[in-house]
């Protein structure tokens, strides 16, 4: 049976930090946190008093490493899961972007080979970030391919991948929306709204037809808004009136100001909110030019003060940000190591359905396990018990 003990270190709960602790990994397997008694069996790691937390979880993330999930080989996949999880990722949804449907239908059959035999981070699922959004909303989207849900379209994709989407980001006010979210409630896929136009009213609809999730609040999801000279309130509202809505941000340190985290966590409470990186390729690399979506010159984007812009720098074009960065961000925003552990990793797990297995260190669940150096960095990660830095 493999062991391994992990010893001196900071231990982070989601409730508290036990000094001078470790854990113990058997088979992949938490078998003891905290104090762990001495193992003859076990390889024995030394933690350097520095802190040892849970894998971080990304649900929201397309490339990594100069590649995208929609490129379209098998490496990508690899290139991304490799990249993210030397910054601490042990496990994380493939996005998708808009496409048409037989490109979908070919990261599909891509995401079955790769979620087998990754060695790096695990694939948790396929999140569907379009083609189901809002033209108004788009952002980065290409809007060739947005477009509403048709049964026909819709029927196609839960026989074609009902068994490997795990998420769906899409705009709930779309005409034929009520049947994609009936479908996907059926087939037991996280709803979330993202790239929506909604008034506050409609997102209360939504909420009723099971979507739990707000997808990058703040980016291509409205406020208050004027439309034909009445006043509503959109989407941001109704994600702080519903309280069991949950908000996920982009924890790039760039898309959203440290007071706007601070904000979110007062209304929503440190179980109502998580972070992402929604990166992009250039993520985990150190390039000065990228591709936002397929590598087109018409896609061409400058990555400078850690974030990609487009060429004119008129408008921020993705994060570049891997987990490790994220964490530290939110470190810095004065949040407890407890708090900013829940953000990574145990809340995307909850609301991704894989607590029972992932997203905190108890005995019992995956030893998906990251220890930081002195400065923060990422020093070692494990996941499911084998080493992979
Ligand atoms: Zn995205």
């Amino acid at each position: 049976m493999a062991k391994t003990a992990i010893l001196n270190g900071r231990v982070v709960l989601p409730d508290r930090v036990l000094e001078e602790s470790g854990v113990l990994i058997e088979d992949g397997i938490l078998t003891a946190v905290g104090t762990v008694t001495p193992d003859p069996d076990a390889a024995v790691v030394d933690a350097g008093g520095n802190l040892i937390l849970p894998g971080f979880i990304e649900a929201h993330l397309h490339g990594g490493g100069s590649s995208d999930f929609m490129d379209g080989t098998k490496e990508d996949f690899e290139t991304i899961a490799r990249t993210h999880c030397l910054h601490g990722t042990t496990a994380m949804t493939a996005t998708t972007l808009s496409a048409p449907y037989e490109e979908m239908k070919a990261l599909f059959n891509l995401y079955r080979q790769a979620a087998a035999q990754s060695k790096t981070a695990q694939f948790l699922g396929v999140h569907l970030e379009g083609p189901y959004l809002s033209q108004e909303l788009r952002g980065a989207q290409n809007p060739a391919y947005i477009r509403n849900p048709t049964k026909e379209e819709v029927d196609r994709l839960m026989r074609d991948a009902g068994d490997i989407i795990l998420r769906c980001s899409c705009a709930p006010e779309l005409e034929g929306a009520d049947y994609l979210a009936a479908a996907m409630q059926e087939a037991g896929v996280v709803l979330s709204v993202g790239h929506s136009a909604a008034t506050c009213a409609q997102i209360l609809k939504a909420y009723d037809q099971g979507f739990r999730h707000i997808t990058h609040m703040y980016c291509a999801t409205p406020s208050i808004r004027k439309i034909n000279q009445r006043v509503y309130g959109g989407v941001v509202e109704a994600a702080y009136l519903l309280d069991d809505m949950v908000i996920e941000l982009i924890g790039d340190g760039r898309h959203i100001p440290p007071e706007v985290l601070r904000l979110a966590l007062k209304l929503k409470g440190e179980d109502g909110v998580f972070l992402i990186t929604d990166a992009m390729r250039a993520a985990g690399t150190d390039v000065e030019e990228s591709y936002l979506g397929t590598s087109r010159p018409e896609n061409r984007v400058i990555i400078e003060d850690g974030v990609a812009k487009l060429p004119d720098r008129s408008s921020y074009a993705g994060s570049i940000a891997t987990s490790d960065a994220v964490f530290r961000n939110a470190c810095d925003c004065g949040f407890p190591l407890p708090v900013v552990s829940k953000l990574m990793s145990l809340n995307p797990a909850i609301h991704l359905g894989v607590q029972a297995r992932k997203g905190s260190l108890d005995v019992g669940k995956d030893a998906d396990v990251v220890v930081l150096d002195a400065n923060r960095q990422v020093s070692q990660v494990y996941v499911r018990g084998r080493a992979v830095k």
